[in-house]
């Protein structure tokens, strides 16, 4: 430990406490009933399409200030100030995403596959365009067949190292996937993404923007654990893509949220930054993409929880928004 360790340390805490208690939110607190008693004091979801494109319903809960007087007068007026930048910005981001959504080329519709055997390849792609649908079948039966799949791939030199294959786990009807890089130990360990105190925390997060984990779909670019939790490589993403691609086509979401910068340079085929990437609206075949930092990314680096929970509130505004404009 350096000598100033003790002073940073304590400056790092005092900004963690200080982002507490100006959010107040669930997920800024690691521990799950404290973060279940907050998260229930959050609004109902939006009603109408207006709403549902306002980011209104999604206020987190009142800071527990500590005591009266002007300072905490003070500090209430820019919260609320900060509050009302970030709605702004939030109603202008959603505006804008479904602007450039509705804007794009309509991708000619791909043939649906002939043959009965249908999770033998995946469905053909568009140029930019959403995967085509698979044939209407169960999609729990065709992740568990693709699973199956996976489960025996050699394609990389990721597989002998692994203790199991991790596909993924979630509502396969979800209309929002997260997405990470690729499993590490625990996930290995369990064949489940997202699991230990990143995955709680990812739970937690979700939960402070009403969703339940069962609701959305999880799973991460890389199907193996790299050794020592390495940054996946071009050729193990390449090699594991199509899997990807037809896990897509099978689920169908209608956002994908790419948790950390690996996921998202990974998916997006970029070298640009976590910060740039967060701005804006990407697309994967054709589903719009945002990024946002990964969970244990948060649990080493708190500071970064304020803009994180900002980009979580926008995917939320633009989910209801494009439910809105779908119905
Ligand atoms: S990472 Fe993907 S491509 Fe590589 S062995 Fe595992 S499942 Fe196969």
């Amino acid at each position: 430990m350096t000598q100033d360790s003790p002073g940073r340390l304590a400056a790092d805490l005092a900004r963690y406490l200080d982002q507490q208690q100006q959010d107040g939110t669930a997920w800024y607190f690691d521990e799950g009933p404290v973060a279940a008693a907050a998260a229930a004091t959050l609004a109902d979801p939006p009603a109408t399409p207006v709403e549902a494109a306002t980011p209104a319903a999604l206020t987190p809960p009142a800071a527990a200030t500590a005591a009266g007087g002007p300072e905490a007068d003070a500090a209430a007026a820019a919260k609320s100030a900060r509050e009302r930048e970030f709605r702004a910005e939030c109603e202008r981001f959603v505006r804008e995403t479904l602007t450039q959504i509705r804007n794009r080329p309509v991708a000619p519709v791909a043939a649906a596959p002939a043959a009965p055997d249908l999770f033998a390849a995946a469905p053909a792609a568009t140029p930019d365009g959403p995967p085509a649908a698979p044939a209407p079948v169960s999609k729990r039966l065709a992740l568990e067949s693709l699973a199956a799949e996976v489960a025996v791939c050699t394609a990389c030199k990721l597989h002998p190292t692994r203790t199991q294959t991790v596909f993924g786990s979630g509502n396969p009807d979800a209309r929002v996937l997260f997405i990470g890089e690729a499993p590490g130990r625990n996930e290995d360990e369990q064949g489940l993404p997202f699991v230990g105190r990143a995955g709680q925390l990812l739970t937690d997060i979700l939960r402070a923007i009403r969703f339940e984990r069962d609701e959305v779909y999880i799973c991460n670019i890389l199907k193996c654990r790299p050794p020592e939790n390495r940054d996946p490589e071009r050729d193990e993403a390449d090699a594991c893509e199509p899997f990807l691609r037809r896990q897509l086509a099978i689920i169908q979401p209608h956002l994908i949220c790419c948790l950390g910068r690996h996921a998202a340079m990974t998916l997006l085929d970029t070298r640009a930054s976590l910060r740039s990437l967060r701005e804006t609206v990407h697309f994967y075949q054709g589903i719009p993409v945002l990024a946002t930092f990964h969970p244990a990314a948060l649990l080493r680096n708190p500071h970064w929880k304020r803009d994180t929970w900002e980009d979580v509130r926008k995917l939320r505004a633009l989910h209801d928004a494009l439910l809105a404009d779908a119905s």
